[in-house]
């Protein structure tokens, strides 16, 4: 196994306390890292870095963990950029455009939807996304949840079954129905490909009880639950997520105090999606309020073709700190080991000893540049260890 040596890093973050100058950010300052091709095997002073097979010189730059995205939609066809142009001239959103991108994802060839997600996946990897999670839900059919599922496991671990996206337009005047079909025939084909249940439970998509059902059915058959919560209105969405030990609820963008007493007393987190109040000119979530409270929160991209076209966690990090009041510190390491956190996994989102060889080598000397420089090429390079497709846990 080939070992390689970074030296010259002017800052090394860990999000590893034991580490350097022992914060959460396990930050170490003119620092050097060793890993081969599966694993952190040295972190420690530039000056006592031991030799490797191969050696790379950051050059005074900065050293991240490889980026979490924890939420995503990238199996998908078509676009929807009237309806953003819309909402930018006052068009208030209502997810009620989720069935155009159904009606597209469901008359693309499987060759298409390859493309347009390999092309989504290089974007995000090109911006230092190193774990993704990514959901169906935008087929709503057996055979074409099974497909878009299918896709995703070519791409990740991180499958998540998303059928309870919104009741498709052929059910529309039979939601038992539909739902009948989603924790049956549905759930049976969709189970052996997905690690994840999710559900989009709000307004406009599906009520607190069915969203349980659902989830409990999913559980049922080995998926672990996710949510995607308080979206679009104070649903109750929150409580129901910590309520079956959701790894996380997602958007939060209306939270109450119950709300927030709720996750901090929970082992759930609060998972932030700011390129969705952009794309949408909704509110931002307080996440002040959140890790004021103890919340542990996570930020991701939610890419997706209707209300969060981004595939670059950088240009999320700057709206976190611009918008919703988060230290540059908090939002990295909300996007590195909260996004895993949100995954319940330990070996990515730090560089710790024995972590996955998932790191980024930034243009700048500071991981300060990610918000700092908003929209330019700040992360240099990504390095992602070997992908495995054979340690998915349900
Ligand atoms: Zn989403």
């Amino acid at each position: 196994m080939t070992t390689l040596v970074i030296r010259n890093i002017a800052e090394l973050t860990t999000n590893d306390p034991s580490i350097g100058d022992e914060s959460s950010l396990g930050r170490l300052r003119d620092a050097a890292m060793v890993v081969d091709d599966q694993q952190v095997l040295w972190v420690g002073p530039n000056a006592t870095a031991p030799d490797a097979d191969e050696s790379l010189d950051a050059n005074g730059c900065a050293v991240i963990p490889g980026f979490v995205d924890s939420h995503t939609h990238l199996v998908f066809a078509g676009e929807r950029s009237d309806e953003f142009e819309a909402r930018m001239a006052g068009v208030h959103y209502d997810g009620g455009g989720i069935a155009r991108t159904v009606d597209s994802t469901r008359a693309a060839s499987i060759d298409d939807l390859r493309e347009g997600t390999t092309k989504r996946f290089a974007e995000l990897t090109a911006g230092g996304v190193t774990t993704v999670e990514i959901k169906s839900g935008y087929e709503l059919t057996v055979e074409g949840e099974v497909r878009d599922l299918r896709l995703a496991e070519e791409f990740t671990t991180e499958t998540t079954w998303l059928g309870a996206h919104v009741v498709p337009p052929e059910y529309r005047k039979d939601r038992e129905g539909y739902i009948e079909v989603l924790t049956s025939s549905m759930l049976d084909a969709c189970a052996p490909l997905a690690k994840w249940a999710d559900v989009f439970c709000d307004r406009g998509a599906f009520s607190i009880d069915e969203a349980r059902f659902i989830l409990e059915s999913a559980r049922a058959k080995g998926l672990a639950p996710r949510l995607h919560a308080n979206q679009l209105a104070h649903s109750g969405a929150i409580a129901l997520g910590v309520e079956l030990d959701c790894a996380s609820v997602d958007h939060c963008t209306y939270l109450d105090d119950r709300d927030i007493d709720i996750l901090s007393a929970s082992a759930t987190v609060a998972t932030l999606l700011p390129g969705a109040e952009f794309s949408t000119r909704s509110p931002f979530p307080s996440a002040r309020r959140l890790l004021d409270a103890g919340v542990t929160v996570a930020l991701a991209t939610d890419c997706n073709p209707g209300s969060s076209y981004v595939t670059s966690m950088a240009f999320v990090i700057a709206l976190a700190v611009r918008e919703m009041a988060m230290s540059v510190d908090e939002a990295l390491w909300a996007s590195t080991k909260g996004g895993a956190l949100a995954l319940r996994r330990d070996d990515v989102g730090h560089l710790g000893l024995g972590a996955r060889a998932d790191f980024a080598v930034l243009d700048g000397s500071r991981a300060a540049h990610l918000a700092y420089r908003p929209g330019g090429n700040v992360v240099a390079q990504t390095f992602r260890a070997t992908f495995t497709a054979t340690d998915v846990s349900t």
